[in-house]
């Protein structure tokens, strides 16, 4: 048996004929660039995730990069983030010439740690001007201690909700729980485009304002240019796609979380949980599980036996972004965060998309169940 890692081609067979309408009615129109379907995606977005405004971009990772440029993050200052996360979110606050600090992560949940947080604000908060949970995998960080200190510091809280369209916390969802929130619509996501593209929710007015100058060179009139900004816009096309999508979200989603029940069950049974380290949510969130990350030891070899067998793993992320080289400069060692060294090794992604079926899954379990019986 073979077990894609991914497979968008199923769901683009669903909704083909729906997605190819929209399609070409934007060609026909010829209006590619801040129309109406950008503006009407704004609108879904904002009302499906509880958030006042919602402003489209060019990436998520345009997201993250016009949030802290909104939140007036500029040169020298400190922005804290978690180490285990895809580049973009310490990369964004680099290239404004802002420093990031990395806070250690929680060692279940793999999202940051309040308590590390906490720490490094009480050993030093000079310069700090906003701090960037990330929603990671599908569930959002313990946002409720993250939000009590940056009032008492009087920080920006920006949520990299990339991985997490649709997840909840204590009954509200993801980029509706701080100041800003960051989502992209890479492939791969929950909510994927065709191509790249991004948005930011928030319910600030002003925010809202200045994150819509920013995506056309800072300009609020056509050629007058208040603030420096970028060109980052999400397109017409890509709109109109995602707002065919946005409709299904919650079914794929309901897809998702089954699946990633139907695993825990089927570990338990087998017997595995001693070994594999199962998904652990915490209570009073709604992952959405843009991934099913399980941990285990030997990972390595366990991801090639897997492969040998037919069945794609991804590794998020294998090397935690204060050891990366780009951020030597920063001056952190091997050891500096501990969890988030130790669950670069031992996290392992497995198959988990919507139209993922009980076969396929009962396969990746008994390859696992089959890998150990024999290693150990
Ligand atoms: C995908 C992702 C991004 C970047 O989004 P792009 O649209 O690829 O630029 C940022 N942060 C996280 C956690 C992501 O998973």
């Amino acid at each position: 048996m073979k077990v894609q890692f991914l497979d968008l081609a199923s769901q683009y067979r669903k909704i083909r004929n729906e997605v190819l309408r929209e399609v070409k009615a934007v060609c026909d129109s010829q209006h590619y660039v801040l129309g109406k379907n950008v503006s009407g995606l704004e609108a879904e977005i904002a009302s499906y995730c509880g958030a006042r405004f919602a402003v489209g971009v060019a990436s998520g990772t345009d997201a993250i990069l016009l949030s802290l440029m909104a939140a007036g993050v500029g040169p020298g200052d400190r922005v804290i983030t978690t180490p285990f996360t895809f580049f973009a979110t310490a990369g964004s606050i680099a290239r404004l010439g802002a420093i990031p600090v990395f806070a250690d992560i929680h060692p279940q949940t793999y999202n940051i740690s309040p308590d590390s947080l906490e720490s490094l604000l009480k050993k030093n908060s000079k310069g700090v001007k906003a701090i960037i949970p990330v929603h990671l995998y599908g569930q959002c960080a313990d946002m409720a201690p993250i939000n009590r200190l940056a009032r008492g510091y009087g920080l920006k809280v920006i949520e990299d909700a990339a991985q997490s369209i649709g997840a909840e916390y204590r009954g509200r969802r993801a980029g509706a729980l701080g100041d800003m929130g960051c989502f992209s619509f890479y492939p791969t996501k929950n909510l994927g485009c065709f191509g790249d593209g991004g948005m930011v929710t928030t319910g600030n007015e002003k925010l809202a304002l200045k994150l819509k100058m920013l995506r056309v060179h800072g300009s609020k009139v056509r050629y007058y240019h208040d603030i420096v900004g970028a060109n980052s816009r999400l397109d017409e096309l890509q709109a109109a796609v995602l707002r065919v999508k946005l409709k299904h979200l919650e079914s794929w989603t309901g897809g998702r979380v089954k699946n990633a029940a139907r695993y825990d069950r089927l570990f338990r049974k087998a017997g595995l949980e001693g070994l594999v380290a199962l998904p652990y949510i915490q209570d009073g969130n709604r992952s959405v599980f843009n991934q099913y990350v399980v941990s285990v030891k030997k990972r390595d070899e366990l991801r090639s036996h897997l492969s040998q067998i037919g069945v794609s793993t991804e590794i998020y992320y294998p090397l935690p972004l204060h050891l990366q080289r780009c951020f030597k400069y920063l001056g952190y060692r091997k050891g500096d965060l501990p969890v988030s060294e130790k669950t670069a090794k031992e996290a392992l992604a497995l198959p988990i998309y919507p139209e993922l079926r009980e076969a396929e899954q009962k396969y990746v379990v008994s390859g696992i169940a089959g890998f150990y019986a024999k290693s150990s």
